[in-house]
């Protein structure tokens, strides 16, 4: 890109180098190289050495009762890996940090984000457009550094993954290539409770091929009475006429965790093509997206993946789709690295899921994807889903004391293979989740998600999240909540 470039002596850093540096030094060292934590590399074998566990008993607690010392007990046998995450400070309610159960909403910044943006912002001012070969990090292969833990993440290979955009766009990018409606085969299968952008992604998918979008979608209903989907009924739903299934692997309001690799199946010998949002289910449960034989997925970062507000999304393409010619909107990220600065009015797009790029992506907004994704690499999917396992059975089991008598009902499904970590609860008495959902903050710190009219949403995320949050989270809502009359 820049041939006769000037290059700057590596050992003279810039006056941000340094800053970087001395900030460097004070906190990401529990990220950054630490091999030596407790729990050795996680239980999924990728053996990258693991980052250590940590959870030191605040000096604000003192006093307990018999109930909160038995979370505080279980804080210490079974610490999360909070020490490497800003925890926000309470609003009020006696507590200097949040009950932050709102992880499937926008997960807590890694104390080591915010180092290393500043890394390859710095980059930039020590750079300028030669940080694309120079950079510690070159901004030019950047994408690729997130590709392989994205695809260990998501049980993928790094051929079928790719970080960009966001989510919805790559939902979009990616029914250009899967949805290709005919007169017989034109339906598209969404669950009713879809999250709204799915829903008008691909009722604007129908209109865009010439589709009615009320006679192309179908949106599946629970049964009368019933909160969540029964994987036969979906199974059922999907007749001749179905282009494609494009359902939440992990539903964002009730948090059911959907059968992926059976409706896949069943989508696949209905003969149509099944693809997953996994906006709620990446970084919450383990996937097997090779597999499980899924056509293609999509999902965002900045939920269970921590990567900040609006933060690239990622993608996965199915190995048997990548040489198969399919449509595609291109640009001259979509052609292979190689010849990409040949400038050549064809594009040679390579056989992986890069060829689903359009633009050059926006580093600074990658970054922070990177430094997550190294969090997941190093403490492991299978870890952190045991931690969850425990955490949420345990916020189960306490919310499972309040809700007989007050005007709640969890709506998750109650099977841990059927769920993630979040329980939503249904509000009844009049209550409206938002109301609660503000007395929850202000008068207690405990941060929750509120769905109009009546689901609040607790997500205890096992990184970061405490029993001793559990522990508040209900307490606050015991008495939020009257008892029934
Ligand atoms: C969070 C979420 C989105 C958000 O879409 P963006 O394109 O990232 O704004 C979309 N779909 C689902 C299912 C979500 O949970």
């Amino acid at each position: 890109m820049s041939p006769d470039k000037l290059t700057p002596d590596e050992d003279q850093p810039g006056p941000l180098e340094s800053d970087s540096e001395k900030a460097d030094s004070a906190g990401s060292q529990s990220v950054g190289s630490d091999s030596a934590g407790p729990d050795g590399p996680g239980s999924d074998g990728v053996g990258l050495g693991s980052v250590k566990r940590g959870w030191v008993r605040p000096g604000w607690i003192v006093d307990p009762g018999e109930a909160e010392a038995a979370a505080l007990a279980l804080d210490e046998g079974d610490p999360g890996w909070r020490e490497l995450f800003d925890v926000p400070p309470v609003h009020s309610g006696g507590y200097p940090e949040v009950a932050y159960f709102a992880g499937n909403s926008l997960g807590l910044r890694p104390k080591a984000t915010r180092v290393e943006l500043l890394e390859d912002l710095d980059s930039w001012g020590r750079w300028g457009v030669d940080g694309h070969h120079d950079a510690d990090r070159p901004w030019l292969p950047y994408h690729a550094l997130l590709t392989e833990p994205a695809a260990r993440l998501v049980g993928a290979l790094p051929a079928e993954t790719v970080v960009m955009n966001s989510l919805t766009v790559n939902l979009h990018l990616l029914m250009v290539s899967f949805y290709r409606p005919t007169a017989d085969r034109f339906k598209i299968v969404i669950e009713d409770a879809a999250f709204p952008s799915d829903s008008y992604a691909v009722r604007s998918q129908a209109a865009f091929h010439g589709y009615s979008p009320d006679a192309a979608v179908v949106r599946l209903r629970p049964r009368d009475g019933e909160d969540v989907l029964r994987t036969p009924d979906v199974i059922e739903a999907i007749g001749p006429d179905v282009a494609l299934v494009l359902l939440g692997g992990v539903n964002y309001l009730t948090g059911e965790l959907m059968d992926i690799p059976a409706i896949t199946a069943a989508g696949h010998a209905a003969g149509a093509v099944v693809g997953w949002d996994l906006a709620h289910a990446v970084g919450n449960v383990p996937l097997s997206l090779h597999e499980w034989d899924v056509d293609f997925a999509a999902w965002c970062s900045y939920k269970y993946l921590n990567s900040g507000p609006g933060a690239l999304a990622g993608a996965f393409v199915h190995e048997r789709h990548l040489d198969a010619g399919l449509p595609r909107f291109e640009g001259w990220w979509s052609t292979e690295e190689a010849s990409r600065f040949e400038m050549a009015p064809e594009s040679r797009p390579p056989a992986s899921a890069d060829a689903w790029q359009v633009s050059n992506p926006p580093i600074f907004s990658m970054s922070p994807v990177r430094t997550s994704l190294e969090i997941f690499d190093k403490v492991g999917i299978s870890v952190l889903r045991e931690r969850s396992l425990r955490l949420t059975a345990y916020l189960e089991k306490l919310l499972a004391g309040i809700t007989a008598t007050r005007p709640l009902t969890v709506i998750t499904p109650t099977d841990p293979l059927r769920r993630g970590a979040q329980l939503s609860l249904r509000i009844g008495g009049g209550l409206r989740a938002g109301a609660l959902s503000e007395t929850l903050r202000f008068e207690h710190g405990v941060i929750a998600d509120a769905r109009e009219p009546d689901v609040l949403r607790l997500a205890p995320v096992p990184l970061y999240s405490l029993y001793h949050d559990c522990w508040r989270a209900v307490e606050a809502l015991a008495e939020a909540v009257p008892e029934n009359a």
